[in-house]
């Protein structure tokens, strides 16, 4: 499995001389950029883990890594994202109490993944701070986000941190390449959407890139005042809004750390704006309904006037 990520070998070794000498954390956050491919590694490290003769990598063959590859293995439960809000509730982190405090039924380990942990909830969160901080002595917990910034302070400082780093553009390119895709189409992606090949091929699988370019061309114009807020607010209403806001934060942190050292005080202005973004996705993940041309409105405002200051 890992083979087709060749960027993950390197972090993949660590993790394996730490599993060798009993050195893993109880709760590993997986963190990466856009794409990277954290979720697929804390996967990787869990089939690993259960696997009842791994080598470098678990064997594939044992019944441990059928029952894996089947999605039934009873010492592994798997946490994402559920529901309209696509958040993670507090009674999905607590229908783990149970599971943690059994004893494993196949081998040695128990392993929770949780992927998209940013997606927690506060009192999801808060129901996984307390098992954090009764760690359960054959229990690994594995966090992967995307976006670590968005998880409770106190859930992050409670787990060992490990960063994969983004794949390089040939990287990406092979990737892409290997799973189907010709040179042309590939190198095209990569140098439009970035070095983030599993996104790109997630994108391309469930329609996202057109709303990608189309949402990237809107918003460009908007940060060089080529439109009007209004106008791009009515423009982009109709797009997935969690999406797009997601795509908005990238654009503007994008921004922030581009002027962070040439102009400081427009810096601060995308930053402000990023936090806006933030508290507007936190609101969504908590399941509120706004109405998003109006809420589009209002960020695209407070949007241009950092452009024009
Ligand atoms: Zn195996």
């Amino acid at each position: 499995m890992i083979a087709n990520y060749s960027w993950l070998a390197e972090p993949f070794a660590k993790i394996r001389r730490d599993a060798e000498s009993e050195r893993l954390a109880h709760a590993l956050l997986v963190t990466g950029g856009l794409g990277s491919g954290t979720a697929e590694f804390c996967r990787e490290i869990a089939a690993y883990r259960l696997c009842q003769s791994p080598g470098e990598n678990a064997c594939g063959n044992c019944k441990a890594c059928q029952l894996f590859d089947a999605g039934s293995h009873p010492d592994l439960r798997l946490l994402e994202p559920e529901g309209a809000a696509k958040s993670i509730r507090v009674d999905q982190i607590r229908s783990l109490t149970g599971f943690i405090a059994q004893t494993p039924q196949i081998g040695n380990w128990k392993l929770v993944i949780i992927e998209m942990a940013d997606r927690m909830n506060q009192n999801a969160a808060n129901a996984l701070l307390k098992m954090l901080e009764e760690p359960s002595g054959n229990c690994l917990i594995l966090l992967a986000t995307e976006r670590p910034q968005l998880l409770l302070p106190t859930v992050r400082s409670r787990c060992s941190k490990l960063r994969i780093k983004a794949p390089s553009v040939s990287q990406s390119v092979n990737y892409l390449v290997e799973q189907g895709m010709s040179q042309e189409q590939a190198e095209q992606l990569v140098s439009q959407v970035g070095a983030r090949p599993i996104q790109i091929q997630e994108w391309l699988q469930q329609d996202i890139l057109p709303q990608w370019q189309t949402s990237m061309k809107k918003l460009q114009a908007l940060d060089t005042g080529q439109t009007s807020p209004i106008a791009v607010a009515s423009e982009l209403a109709s797009m997935d809004f969690s999406l797009l806001i997601s795509w908005a934060m990238q654009f503007v942190a994008g921004r922030s750390r581009l002027l962070a050292f040439k102009d400081r005080e427009r810096s601060r202005a995308y930053l402000e704006l990023f936090e806006r973004l933030k508290d507007c996705r936190r609101e969504l993940d908590a399941g509120t309904n706004p109405n998003p041309q109006l809420a589009l409105e209002s960020l695209f405002v407070q949007w241009q006037s950092v452009v024009h200051n």
